[in-house]
């Protein structure tokens, strides 16, 4: 098979790299098959070969091109505090997910037009519409550390001294909000993302001892709720590899098994060298591409994606489109909460991934706070895949492998058979079909969403091989 490609510059080679990964994205059943040889490309301007298929063809402006190269695979390097007049709107649009829904559009429609049905993968568990993540960073755990009482005396606010000495460093103090987010987690049914500091001291200031009883004992209780812990790497690890690896060996140590993931502290690093040094360290991925200073897809995109990479293939960024600093920097708290809808509606739109980055001590600051309350009435209302962040990739990567081996389609009926390695629970597909179609297989439920889709879910997934009979 062969899908041709319509570009200015037919040297890029990241073209068929992201094509494999929007490929994927979408829930076609081609990746396997795609390898740099099936792209054929063609000069813009130039017309194509009469003879291609037209549902093979994703025409790309040399626009586009640029923007994907410059932006896409590096996860932009750009993240200074924006100026007023250079504030992009685009940030805020996962604009490579609306070209993969397009062309989704134009290659479906005539697929369907031939064969009469068509068939993808969705992307979350049980055909939910889009997925939603939080992950924190624990910077500070305390509100009252030594140089703040010092302050409270040299000032002479004494009852604040009192007050402050009294519930330093103890389960009072205001920044220890680690009980209230497991209660509302556990409530929730939520699983959350905790990036810990492995390193107590770093220039001038003390974070915590992660090594100590007190943190022991909050990693086991937040691994018993279910949680999943990952490596904030602290200030100069990026540019330090021997730190970066002790302070993962600290923290492994500590847990007593293998950390999958790492948040740059400060997002202090830089792309794509970032990718390679986390992979040498066998980090299964990163979720530091985010901007610091503003909402939005610092890489286009909502969805997890596989870097390219010159040393290891398997590694993934899982990107966030929302920290707590900016979020609430809009003028009125009414703003701020437009900024965070407008960025969930993109990610709606898309049938993307949206992950907040949250400060746990934040859920303290009466600045912070009825964001947070906010953003759990509106959780209330909305229908989506959560988990955190390695229980979602794992999702991701075994959605990907399943493949479709066999496809026959006749006049008046279709076989379609695919192969799993394991088996895989939620798993869920779209039909585009005609009206009235009867499906059979075992164990799968069926509803048609629009008229002529449908969804079709398969509650477990058995390893081997699993056979969609479709009378149409
Ligand atoms: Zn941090």
């Amino acid at each position: 098979m062969q899908i041709y490609i319509q570009w200015k510059n037919p040297r890029n080679d990241l073209v068929p790299s992201l094509l494999r990964r929007l490929t994927e994205q979408l829930g076609w059943f081609v990746s396997d098959r795609l390898d740099k040889s099936a792209w054929v490309a063609v000069p813009e301007g130039e017309s194509l070969p009469e003879t291609v298929p037209r549902d093979r063809i994703l025409r790309l402006s040399g626009k586009e091109l640029e923007e994907v190269r410059a932006e896409t695979a590096f996860c932009r390097d750009e993240d200074a505090p924006p100026q007023e007049a250079e504030f992009a709107p685009k940030d805020r649009t996962p604009w490579l997910d609306q070209l993969a829904r397009e062309w989704q559009q134009s290659v479906q429609e005539e697929v369907f037009a031939r064969q009469g049905i068509f068939l993808r993968k969705l992307p979350w568990p049980e055909g939910k519409l889009f997925a939603f993540t939080i992950s924190h960073d624990v910077d500070l755990t305390r509100a009252y550390g030594p140089k703040t009482l010092l302050r409270f005396l040299l000032e002479g606010r004494l009852k604040e001294l009192e007050r402050g000495i009294a519930r330093m460093g103890g389960e009072q103090d205001p920044y220890w909000t680690f009980p209230q987010l497991q209660e509302q987690y556990r409530d929730l049914g939520w699983k959350a993302t905790f990036f810990f500091l492995a390193r107590a001291r770093e220039d001038w200031s003390y974070r915590y001892n992660v090594r100590s009883r007190r943190f022991r004992k909050l990693l086991d209780e937040l691994l018993a709720g279910g949680h999943e812990i990952g490596l904030h790497s602290s200030k100069y690890a990026f540019e330090q590899p021997a730190r970066l690896r002790q302070e993962k060996a600290v923290l492994e140590a500590v847990l007593g098994r293998p950390v999958a993931g790492v948040r740059q502290h400060f997002l202090r690093l830089r792309f794509p060298e970032a990718w390679e040094r986390f992979a040498r360290e066998e980090f299964r991925y990163d979720a530091s591409c985010g901007f610091n200073h503003r909402l939005g897809f610092r890489a286009g995109t909502s969805f997890p994606f596989q870097p390219p990479m010159k040393s290891r293939k398997n590694f993934w960024e899982i990107p966030f489109a929302l920290m707590d600093y900016p979020w609430i920097s809009g003028k009125s708290p009414e703003e701020s909460w437009q900024n965070f809808a407008q960025i969930a509606r993109e990610v709606e739109s898309v049938g993307g991934m949206l992950q907040l980055l949250w400060h746990p001590s934040n859920l303290a600051e009466a600045v912070f706070r009825p964001s947070w309350n906010r953003l759990m009435e509106w959780a209330e209302g909305k229908s989506f895949y959560q988990n955190h962040l390695e229980g979602l990739l794992r999702w991701w990567e075994a959605r990907q492998q399943v493949r479709l081996v066999e496809q026959r389609i006749e006049a008046r009926w279709a076989v379609f058979v695919l192969e799993s390695d394991f088996s895989l629970e939620g798993f869920a597909l779209e039909l585009l079909g005609r009206k009235k179609i009867r499906v059979k297989g075992n164990d799968l439920r069926q509803e048609e969403t629009a008229p002529g889709v449908y969804r079709l879910m398969i509650p477990r997934l058995p390893s081997g091989r699993f056979t969609l009979t479709v009378e149409f």
